[in-house]
């Protein structure tokens, strides 16, 4: 019989970056989640090779204070909660304190950051979870990430990548969607030197949209709200002209947090079944606000999925706010025989 033994901390945290850092897309999130936290107006994302080589992130928020830079790496540390009920009322996209830990002990990571208020920032290099060297330096207020070789020292999750172009455009729908829900913030994109993305951070959501998904988008969606007392729903929907074969122009957040929720998609697709052709389907962005206290945000190391504490609750309000566009919208129009 085999004894037991205690995993030591670079092991953990190897096995960790497992669930977070699945693939390079998932570091550009959590970096980039890390950014719109530390209240960045200008987040510049720049990939090499799908990420999988580099990924480099840029940001003017308030930096770290240099005596904590180093902790920033350890795994559970999180400046944005101290205990467990936090979570129940967070209004932070990180809470977990998980995703520079795991970052770092799976790639070659050089973080550099300034905090706002001090003449001197900090460098720190990790490689493979251990400090290679740590350093004063002059610098910007704001923070800059590295991430290099992902992966590097485990093979076995490198051969599950797919092709650079694969793993960009992956990244490129979340910088995507990340600009959609912060339209304050300007956002770049490149990908091997060439631009992506760039939106203007004027709180404009067409602009955004526009930016993102090109001018027919814009010409044909329709916005749509609802409130009830405890969330509201509101977005755009898109007509006919522009719905597709695959669900990838669909994006949902909750809270300002981008989701996946099937309950949302099928109040949506519900709500637009009598309009449109069949198995085609309709583009929509649908931001929903809820009191924290009816959700739970910690059902995933990724957090890309909630629970609410309602689901029908949910799927009315979204499906009410929905048909209500559409039938608005379509009135008089050859779609609704009435
Ligand atoms: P979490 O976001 O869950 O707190 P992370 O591992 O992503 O955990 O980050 C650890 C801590 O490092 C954060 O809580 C924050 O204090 C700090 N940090 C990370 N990235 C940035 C950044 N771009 N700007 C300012 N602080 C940052
Ligand atoms: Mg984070």
């Amino acid at each position: 019989m085999k004894r037991i033994n205690l995993l030591d901390e670079q092991t953990c945290n190897k096995i960790a970056a497992g669930e977070v850092i699945e693939r390079p897309f998932s570091v550009v999130k959590e970096l980039m989640e890390n950014s719109i936290d530390a209240e960045a107006k200008n987040i510049s994302v720049y990939i090499e090779e799908g990420g999988q080589k580099s990924i480099k992130i840029l940001d003017d928020g308030i930096g770290i204070h240099p005596d904590d830079i180093e902790r920033a790496f350890l795994p559970h540390a999180t400046s944005k909660i101290k205990e467990a009920e936090d979570i129940f009322k967070i209004n932070t996209l990180g809470f977990r304190g998980e995703a520079l830990a795991s970052i770092a002990s799976v790639s070659q990571t050089i973080m550099k950051s300034k905090r706002e208020g001090f003449d001197y920032g900090k460098e720190i290099c990790i490689e493979g979870g251990i400090k290679t060297y740590i350093k004063d330096i002059g610098f910007n207020t704001g923070t800059s990430i590295e991430v290099n070789n992902l992966f590097y020292n485990v093979p076995a999750r490198q051969k599950f990548l797919k092709s650079s172009s694969r793993e960009s455009a992956l990244i490129s729908d979340i910088v995507s969607r990340l600009a959609l829900v912060n339209t304050n913030i300007a956002f770049k994109l490149e990908s091997n030197g060439r631009k992506i993305i760039n939106t203007f951070g004027n709180g404009n959501m067409k602009d955004v949209i526009r930016a993102i998904f090109g001018k027919e988008v814009v010409d044909n969606i329709w916005y749509f709200e609802g409130h009830s007392d405890i969330a509201s729903v509101y977005g755009y929907v898109g007509n006919e002209a522009i719905s597709r074969k695959s669900r990838n122009k669909q994006s949902i957040f909750v809270n300002k947090r981008y989701i996946k929720s099937s309950l949302i998609t099928a109040a949506v697709e519900n709500a637009f079944k009598s309009f449109l052709t069949v198995n085609k389907f309709p583009f929509f962005l649908l931001f929903l606000d809820v009191y924290p206290e009816f959700i739970d945000v910690n059902v995933h190391p990724t957090k890309s999925e909630i629970k609410f504490s309602d689901d029908r609750h949910i799927f009315k309000l979204v499906f009410n706010s929905v048909h209500k566009a559409i039938s608005e919208n379509l009135r008089g129009t050859f779609f609704i025989n009435e």
